[in-house]
């Protein structure tokens, strides 16, 4: 295959991996950025000594980090220092009552059952059913381009599998004939937060996401997640990618390559690229990491756009970045602090399209595992609610009293840091939108709140444009760092089917 010039607007996490992919490859790559650095919502800010993460906390599924590191002839642990966080989170309830969650079997078990008696038993059972529809979706879901469910068959997926699969109940109704303490089919449900969606809306398919928790672990990043950023783009720089920041793709340019005097149908090829300052980019292909729906609105025409009207988007977050004087004993590095209305938080979500009035709380302390994050005997508090598309609340008016509700709420649960904070900044849903051109705010593209869902995001390749190809969040397999680098796997090894001759 002879080397091709490629094109990859944006330098979020999955178009950092498909520029490293293609660059192994031998390709030549440009990647345009409108930001002023690398990473997408992948970001960080520094204020008065404290270090914060601005968008993940978390990582999962190291093995598809490795990967990528191995896929460029390289070594993870020479770029980036992963630490395995245990306990994996401090769960508490309303009623006062939590557990510490555990990635070691035995010790998550042994903390349910000191919580409920009897519900070790249940999520060891849960697990297996979790494991199997693992092993069922890894391959022919996250590894691989999916039409539909049939694919599933194809892949000669064992029938045991297959059942787990099944996409009815939604994932609260799967947890419901697991547990029989409602606190844990909370605690479950959680989990469709994680592919941005309703557990009382999307598949049960999603116990998936809990396995790649436990099986996998939970991981932090030495020195803040924003390092897996650096360090991809060290790797990339290395393989010769080259950088652009600052200036954004304000369109794609196609040529018309009809064939024929009579043309019924015409037909399009990808020939490069525009930026805002006029300047055009030639391009054999051009990967797009931005989300699907700034690309098939603002740099292609709507015929060219494949997305089906009934997606939604996926959750968003309301984000307060807390800088605290002192140490909190009683917190963990990942800790959860549940609504006491969990129906009722995603109703006001999805259906109300407003904020939450009695909000599931999350609040990652980096600084527990990492003191270089906060000045010495504080703490650097990342707060995540979630939150709903953009469109009805006004951020502009409601953000700060929406903070003040937050904190009142941790009060309520005897965690009272208002006389501590001495550093404040809010992130709304508006400013995901703006900051990042994402599909109404949505941290993970589009919701997986229906059974088809999966299955009508848009894919890695366009089938409309020849040259054309999606690597993030918005674009299949979905969002979530190991992902979107798979996003970038898929959409590199397309192109390389499609130019190989
Ligand atoms: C608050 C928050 C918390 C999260 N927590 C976690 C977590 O704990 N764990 C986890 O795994 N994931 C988490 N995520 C999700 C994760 O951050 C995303 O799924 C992932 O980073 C998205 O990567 P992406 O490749 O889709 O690109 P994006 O991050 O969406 O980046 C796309 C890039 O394209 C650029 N761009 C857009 N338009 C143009 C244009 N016209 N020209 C040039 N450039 C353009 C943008 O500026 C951006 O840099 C979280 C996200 C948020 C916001």
């Amino acid at each position: 295959m002879k080397p091709l010039e490629l094109v990859v607007i944006g330098a979020g996490v999955g178009g950092l991996a498909a520029a490293i992919r293609a660059a192994a490859l031998g390709h030549k790559i440009r990647v345009i950025e409108r930001l002023e650095r690398v990473g997408g919502k992948l970001n960080l800010l520094e204020l008065d000594g404290f270090k914060f993460d601005t968008g993940p906390s978390l990582v999962t599924l190291p093995w598809v980090f490795e990967e990528l590191f191995a896929a460029a002839g390289e070594k993870l642990e020479n770029y980036l220092e992963l630490v395995r966080l245990e306990p994996v989170c401090r769960y508490q309830f309303a009623d006062g009552s939590g557990f510490d969650a555990f990635a070691d079997l035995p010790r998550m078990m042994a903390s349910l059952e000191a919580f409920s008696p009897g519900a070790g038993e249940d999520f060891n059972a849960f697990f297996g059913h979790a494991a199997r529809a693992w092993r069922g979706s890894r391959k022919p879901f996250l590894e691989s381009a999916i039409a539909g469910p049939w694919d599933f068959v194809k892949d000669g997926v064992p029938w045991m599998d297959l059942t787990a699969l099944l996409p009815i109940p939604t994932l609260h109704g799967l947890a419901k004939r697991f547990f029989r303490d409602p606190r844990m089919r909370q605690f479950i449900g959680r989990y469709a937060t994680y592919t941005g969606s309703s557990p009382y809306l999307a598949p049960g398919t999603l116990s998936t996401v809990l396995y790649s928790e436990y099986a996998f672990g939970a991981w932090y990043v030495k020195g803040g997640l924003y390092q897996i950023g650096v360090a991809l783009e060290k790797l990339a720089r290395k393989l010769g990618v080259q950088f652009e920041f600052g200036v954004g793709i304000s369109q794609i340019l196609l040529e018309d390559v009809t064939e024929g005097i009579m043309p019924d149908r015409k037909r399009f090829e990808v020939e490069g690229v525009e930026l805002e300052d006029g300047r055009k980019i030639l391009a054999d292909a051009v990967i797009c990491n931005a989300d699907a729906a700034h690309l098939y609105t603002d740099l292609l025409e709507k015929q060219f756009d494949p997305r089906d009207k009934k997606l939604e988007p996926s959750l968003s977050g309301f984000v307060m970045l807390l800088g605290l004087e002192g140490q909190t004993v009683d917190l963990e590095h990942h800790n959860i602090f549940f609504s006491n209305n969990y129906a009722l938080e995603f109703r006001q979500i999805f259906e109300d399209l407003t904020a939450v009035t009695d909000p599931t709380i999350y609040v990652t302390i980096s600084s527990k595992s990492d003191p270089s994050q906060a000045p010495e005997g504080m703490e650097n508090w990342f707060v995540l609610v979630n939150a709903p598309p953009t469109g009805r609340v006004n951020w502009q008016t409601q953000a700060e009293p929406y903070s003040n509700l937050i904190l009142e709420k941790l009060t309520s649960y005897g965690v009272d840091i208002r006389d501590r904070i001495r550093v404040k900044h809010i992130m709304t849903p508006s400013d995901l939108e703006t900051r990042y051109r994402t599909f109404r705010g949505g941290i993970y593209g589009t919701s997986s709140n229906s059974i088809n869902s999966a299955f009508l995001r848009p894919q890695n390749r366009s089938n409309k444009l020849r040259g054309l190809y999606l690597a993030g969040g918005s674009a299949h397999p979905g969002g979530g760092l190991p992902l979107v680098m798979l996003s970038g796997k898929l959409a590199v090894e397309m192109l390389t089917e499609d130019f190989k001759n």
